[in-house]
């Protein structure tokens, strides 16, 4: 087979990283596998466009899966055996999934760890009013947007409003055909000479994210606010709230579009909010199909990650180590400090989050050598943080060595990549908060092309290659 390949030609073959297509090193099986598994996650982002709604999608798919609620058996003081498979719904935002494996809980556990919260425009708390004979709605953006790509298209009202006797409305508008949707207007390019002068950070204010809600005005001579009362009136109708009830409300202004193919060849998926459902999708997914594993299996799905992880639902709080204590306390006679501890030490994480693709169009913001592209499978970032990889996370070699080996083994086509040059800017995940309990992290996830936009970019092959990767690192690791 290497009769015709030169002595130089070998070499260079046998001692030089190369990054593949990973299309072609697919076989055709797998490319199928890939692009029916889309279809289930397209189906998915379009059902779940919140955090909360994510969460619950997902107790909804653990629950079909034989999955138990880990509060029901604490509870019931039920013990776990190995092969049991539960799940635990932190303040509806965030969740834990496991599966309990053979070996002892000291000697650590495997876990895949993603985000579900995604960057959006949340409404203010005191939102409504009307101005010229519209109502619009005050926001405040949650995450790092680009202000210019949300206005002028259109969007949804997802989330909940809790009245004051505490009785939940959920709230979801703009997804079903025949529902309206809203939008955030823009400038006319004919007036628009001073703010074409401007920064594109400032052409598009924060304050100026105000969504138009509405124009029909209440008859009624004698009241003023006309219109806002007729919006009022209609939400007093449809969901039984006044204005009061807004301040008990998380309201979430995504876009109203659904998934869609991109490209001729359909090989891409264009959606909002990839970052991070696609890792989370496929670490949910991972977990589901892991079965008769020697570690103890644990998938975290948790939300704040967009503004920094923190608060009772975020990466940041106690919510994983109160899971794996739960965990061991309910499945061993030996649960003990000391041992959790130890449990702690001895455990890996994939930290699962995307990485920014090199884009044709920008290309001067990666080091090629260094960076993530479409379609050449899993992304490994050893290390993440901002100029002299401040407040990032980073891997020790021993374990990018185990997890490169693990893949290579599994035939999981992978590259490597920081996001971004150097002092070009930069980003974390929830992997530092792993890190600081004692475990073995490294990021790995998905490439994607206009990150943090309405409609973000990823690789059908990839985001299978992702969910192959999870779950061989719960089986197996
Ligand atoms: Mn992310
Ligand atoms: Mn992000």
């Amino acid at each position: 087979m290497d009769e015709n390949k030169t002595q130089g030609q070998l070499l260079q073959e046998k001692l030089t990283y190369k990054i593949h297509n990973a299309w072609e090193k697919s076989s055709d099986d797998d490319k199928g596998k890939a692009f029916e598994f889309c279809e289930g996650y397209k189906d998915f982002l379009n059902r779940a466009k919140t955090e909360r709604e994510f969460a619950y999608e997902v107790e909804q798919l653990a629950i079909q899966n034989g999955f138990i609620s880990l509060d029901e058996a604490i509870k019931s003081n039920k013990r776990l055996m190995q092969g049991d498979k539960v799940y635990l719904v932190n303040r509806k935002k965030s969740v834990l999934l496991a599966v309990i494996g053979s070996k002892p809980m000291e000697d650590g556990v495997n876990i895949v760890g993603a985000h579900i919260d995604s960057p959006r425009i949340d409404l203010k708390q005191n939102p409504i009013y009307e101005d010229t004979g519209m109502v619009l709605f005050k926001t405040h953006y949650y995450g790092g947007i680009k202000k210019y790509q949300w206005v002028t298209i259109p969007l949804a009202l997802h989330g909940v409003i809790i009245k004051n006797d505490g009785q939940l409305v959920n709230v979801v508008v703009g997804e079903d055909e025949t529902d309206p949707v809203f939008t955030i207007t823009d400038l006319l390019p004919h007036l628009a000479t001073d703010q074409m002068q401007k920064k594109m950070s400032e052409g598009i204010t924060g304050e100026g994210l105000n969504l138009l809600f509405g124009s029909i005005p209440y008859n009624d001579d004698k009241v003023k606010d006309k219109v806002k009362l007729n919006i009022l009136n209609l939400l007093n109708q449809k969901y039984g709230i006044i204005e009061e009830d807004f301040i008990s409300a998380e309201l979430e202004i995504v876009p109203a579009f659904k998934a869609k193919d991109v490209g001729f060849d359909r090989g891409l998926v264009g959606a909002y909010g990839q970052d991070d459902r696609v890792c989370a999708y496929a670490a949910l997914k991972a977990i589901v199909d892991t079965a008769d594993a020697e570690k103890t299996a644990i998938c975290i799905l948790t939300d704040k990650e967009e503004i920094g992880s923190m608060g009772n639902t975020g990466a940041e709080s106690n919510l994983l180590e109160n899971f794996i204590a739960y965990l061991y306390a309910q499945s061993s006679d030996d649960y003990n400090e000391i041992k959790l501890r130890r449990c702690f030490g001895n455990s890996r994480m994939l930290s699962a989050d995307v990485n920014a693709a090199v884009d044709p169009n920008f290309e001067g913001v990666q080091d090629k050598r260094n960076a993530s592209f479409i379609g050449k499978g899993l992304v490994i970032q050893k290390y993440t943080g901002v100029r002299g990889k401040a407040g990032g996370s980073d891997a020790n070699a021993e374990f990018v060595a185990e997890l490169r080996r693990l893949l290579n083994e599994n035939g999981i086509l992978w590259h490597t990549a920081e996001l971004g040059k150097v002092d070009q800017g930069g980003g974390g995940t929830i992997a530092l908060y792993a890190a600081n309990l004692g475990m073995d992290v490294v990021d790995c996830g998905v490439a994607v092309l206009s990150m943090h936009s309405p409609f973000e970019i990823t690789s059908k092959i990839d985001i299978y290659i992702n969910f192959k990767a999870y779950k061989v690192f719960l089986q197996k690791a």
